[in-house]
């Protein structure tokens, strides 16, 4: 019986079990893909104390450093959570089962794909599902932007800093973003917007990205296809929380199927806490630093939890002394 299994090994996990071992929780890390979606950030300009550092590395030093407090990994999916009575047990897709008393959930995200052709082989060479934060990253770039809500709308904002020309791609007839973000759109005239469109090819030189097939419908829902000559290609067209898992212990979720949490980081069932990108959108910007944070906080929020279980006898007993 451990005190706290941590589900997925991406930042928030990570760190999470850093914090563990410094509360002396007696834990293990559980994740499918260790180091998590970081390990896909080519370079990191904004992770603090590093002026630029690759996912893959920083992963390294959040393994190495989790390993060293003491943590134990292990490369493993986890399949089914259930209650019982000292807490949770968990299965793995590797048949093996584990009890523990309460459990922090950091499952992440995964970013939805648009299927096309030439995705999958373009995906870090020109195909990206994130946008740089520095305002120089894309200067003199051709970019397009596929999704009309608020992260294809930040990301156009975003890239057209540096950017010579952003295109919008999106399969409606308008944004559905925050108004805040269509005001800069608006504002920026390298920023255009191409609705009722989606891109149904990427191609490249084999080495990166150089055109995309645009499929337009136009009137009396006749379709137009032509092709566009681009340098990125930002896929912002959302992802699928990591939150399933959970569906069995009545954990609440918001619409989008992010976790809901008080604003102690708390779900509504006790025992289970959650860290990172698989937090509502209200707790969570979806950043390592983000994930971090939270991870931190959640093994703390683990560590109060536990040593409340124990508590009841100590507060009578004062209690009774005071009166
Ligand atoms: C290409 C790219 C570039 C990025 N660039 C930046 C950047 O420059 N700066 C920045 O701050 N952020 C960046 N991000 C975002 C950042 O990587 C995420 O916000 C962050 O990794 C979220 O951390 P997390 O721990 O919540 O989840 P994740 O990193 O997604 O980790 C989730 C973990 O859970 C595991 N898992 C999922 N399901 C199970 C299961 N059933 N059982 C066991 N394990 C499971 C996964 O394998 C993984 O280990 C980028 C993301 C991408 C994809």
């Amino acid at each position: 019986m451990y005190d706290l299994i941590i589900i997925g090994a991406g930042p928030a996990g990570l760190t999470a079990s850093i914090y563990a071992s410094c509360l002396g929780l007696k834990h293990l890390v559980i994740g499918k893909v260790i180091g998590g979606q970081m390990i896909l950030a080519p370079d990191i300009l904004n992770y603090p104390g590093y002026d630029e550092i690759n996912g893959q590395d920083l992963s390294n030093r959040m393994v190495q450093q989790a390993k060293k407090r003491g943590g134990v990994i292990l490369t493993d999916s986890v399949i089914n959570v259930s209650q019982i009575e000292e807490g949770f047990l968990l299965k793995t897709e590797q048949n093996q089962e584990y009890q523990a008393k309460t459990i922090i959930l950091a499952t992440g995200v995964e970013r939805r794909k648009l299927n096309v052709p030439g995705e999958n082989e373009y995906t870090g060479k020109g195909v990206e599902y994130h946008a740089k934060w520095g305002r120089f990253d894309y200067l003199g770039k051709v970019a397009v932007v596929v999704g009309g809500a608020n992260a294809a709308a930040q990301t156009a904002v975003q890239v057209g800093h540096s950017a010579n020309k952003v295109t919008i791609i999106y399969r409606g007839s308008d944004l559905r973003c925050d108004e805040v973000w269509k005001k800069h759109i608006s504002e920026n005239p390298k920023i255009d917007e191409l609705y009722n469109s989606s891109v149904s090819e990427i191609k490249g030189d084999g080495q990166k990205v150089t055109e995309i097939t645009v499929l337009t419908k136009a009137v009396q829902n006749q379709t137009t296809s032509k092709n566009l000559a681009v340098d990125k290609v930002f896929i912002e067209i959302g992802g699928v929380p990591g939150s399933a898992l959970l569906i069995p212990l009545g954990v609440t979720m918001d619409p989008g199927g992010f976790i809901a949490i008080d604003e102690k980081l708390a779900t509504n069932v006790p025992g289970v806490y959650v860290a990172g990108d698989v937090i509502s959108h209200r707790y969570s910007i979806e950043q390592i630093t983000s994930a971090v944070g939270s991870g931190a906080r959640a093994a703390s929020l683990v560590f109060s939890f536990l040593k409340q279980q124990t508590a009841p006898t100590l507060w009578g007993s004062s209690q009774i002394r005071r009166g």
